[in-house]
């Protein structure tokens, strides 16, 4: 078993010297050679380049005791522990996620599975969310990117969904060429099925078959975040489109400004995922952030 821990997740615990963060959430990633070929991701088996997630940098963990044992002293509220699809992945989660349970917090984790009896076997263990990445919502871009098949996920996510309601998160990427509408109407579906969603901007990251493909304006992206705000408020009749690309809102509640905080599971914050440290921040990790910053782009 490789375990990897985010950057900011070691230096919050004291394990590594670096800047210290508000992070309420824990992230850990089980590591390996992926099966899939995502053309967006740096784990894609053609890609081979294991130090980073997204932006992130994710050093080994050296002693996983040391690790549990800080962790369990912290004042974290949810650990994250994400999957690379490697051969033999289920085994080293399944006994990960017996481990952290000595840690007392919320586990979430992020796995690409079709698998039935592997959710199952997670949530028996304790396990609090399952997330579960359609990245890519539109069908075309989903065969191509991601491959595979999008409405058969989709079927398998509105299955675990109903049998754990409110207990399944999903990540959506914003940038691949789908349309606002194609995001809209699959984030109005997820809410209806008591999906959380999770928004990602698509980040070019070397060496990817995508790097050469531009980032979201952070326009389109705050707008993005404004629709899933209101679509989760129950108000997305607020929004307005012009063809398939969201024109204006008719008005906006009095906070509306949360809707640029990071979204997905509670607690989940993933600073600098989509963005440089010194911004634009795509998704704002903090509250003080959200104080401090131009967010409207
Ligand atoms: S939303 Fe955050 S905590 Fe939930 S699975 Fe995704 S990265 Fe992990």
């Amino acid at each position: 078993m490789k375990l990897r821990s985010s950057a900011g997740t070691l230096y919050k615990l004291g394990l590594r010297k670096g800047p210290v963060e508000q992070l309420k959430t824990a992230y850990l990633m089980l590591d390996g050679v992926c099966q899939f070929n995502c053309g967006y991701c740096t784990h894609a088996s053609t890609v081979r380049k294991f130090s980073s997630l997204s932006r992130v940098l994710w050093p080994e963990v050296e002693d996983v005791s040391t690790f549990l044992e800080k962790l369990s002293r912290s004042d974290f509220e949810r650990i994250c522990v994400q999957v690379v699809s490697y051969r033999g992945f289920e085994e080293d989660l399944l006994e990960l996620v017996e481990r952290l349970n000595v840690v007392k917090r919320a586990i979430s984790v992020s796995v690409r599975t079709t698998n039935l009896e592997f959710v199952e076997q997670l949530f028996a263990l304790g396990v609090d969310r399952i997330g579960t990445a359609i990245d890519v919502v539109d069908e075309e871009l989903f065969r191509k990117y991601r491959g595979g098949n999008l409405n058969q996920l989709k079927s398998f996510i509105e299955e675990i969904a109903a049998l754990h309601p409110k207990k399944v998160t999903t990540h959506l990427i914003v940038g691949l060429g789908e349309s606002d509408r194609e995001l809209f109407e699959t984030m109005v579906w997820l809410r209806n099925i008591g999906v959380e969603t999770a928004l990602f901007a698509f980040t070019p990251l070397r060496g990817t078959p995508l790097e050469k493909h531009p980032r979201p304006p952070l326009e389109r992206y705050r707008k993005i975040q404004l629709a899933r705000f209101l679509i989760y408020e129950g108000l997305e009749e607020l929004v307005e489109f012009e063809n398939d690309s969201i024109k204006n809102f008719k008005s906006l509640p009095k906070e509306f400004q949360r809707a640029f905080l990071t979204s997905g599971c509670p607690s989940c914050t993933r600073p600098y995922y989509n963005e440089n440290p010194s911004g634009p921040l795509y998704n704002v990790h903090s509250e003080k952030a959200l104080n401090s910053l131009e967010v409207i782009g």
